[in-house]
């Protein structure tokens, strides 16, 4: 490792800040992820999500995880007991893949995030068998991890993959609101979910956004 990539290492602490970020974000939207969830599905979004992500918060601060494996871990069990509808498996599948790519780190360099991120994506793929263009919280969670493994893979440090990572998932969360759903209750109004934003999408977005504002360094 070069000194500049030491430099360039998230600290567990870093992480509980990001995931801290989160759940204030998905607190302070969370009657704004209802009403999205309302549009083309059951209206519980929000309120499921901020349970699970409030649960997680107050978790992390009574175990103080040492690890990244244990930080994850603590979210993703958390997440899928408490939050309920079937975004709590999904985000729970992501934060468990990612402890388990993470393991005992106490530290993630750029290219070792970019594989947790790949981990958990892959977690939430085999989960809910979605694919990109399924308007779900798949089309932001894999442009977002193949940005970053394509910045890594050029060397970027983590500022410029997280930048490139965010854009990704703008972009995401546009390209899913024309679409109809073809997976989740949404699948289930068929093509009046068109014009709509998905409620996971925009979750999803704020995920990335709170990584975005507290990894970069
Ligand atoms: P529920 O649909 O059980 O009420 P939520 O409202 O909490 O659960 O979450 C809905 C979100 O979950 C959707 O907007 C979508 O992004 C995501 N979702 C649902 N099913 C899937 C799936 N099979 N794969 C990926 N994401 C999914
Ligand atoms: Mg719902």
């Amino acid at each position: 490792m070069t000194g500049s990539e030491a430099a360039q290492e998230v600290s567990v602490a870093q992480l509980i800040s990001w995931f801290e970020c989160f759940a204030r974000d998905v607190e302070r939207h969370a009657d704004e992820l209802s009403t999205l969830d309302a549009a083309i599905g059951d209206a519980d979004h929000g309120t499921n999500l901020n349970r699970g992500c409030q649960a997680a918060a107050r978790a992390l601060s009574g175990n103080r995880p040492q690890t990244v494996g244990e930080f994850a871990r603590t979210i993703g069990m958390q997440l899928i007991s408490s939050v309920g509808g079937a975004s709590g498996v999904l985000y729970g599948s992501f934060f468990l893949g990612y402890g388990t790519a993470a393991g005992d780190a106490t530290t993630l360099t750029p290219r070792a995030l970019a594989a947790a991120w790949d981990v958990g994506v892959t977690g939430v793929v085999s989960r809910g068998k979605a694919a990109v263009g399924d308007k779900t919280m798949v089309d932001v969670l894999v442009p977002t991890r193949n940005a970053l493994r394509s910045a890594v893979d050029d060397g970027a440090g983590l500022k410029e993959a997280l930048t490139a990572a965010l854009a990704a998932a703008d972009q995401g969360l546009e390209s899913a609101r024309p679409l109809v759903a073809r997976k989740g209750r949404a699948s289930y109004v068929g093509e009046r979910s068109a014009g709509h934003q998905d409620p996971g999408a925009q979750s999803s977005w704020l995920l990335v956004r709170a990584a975005a504002a507290t990894l970069a360094g």
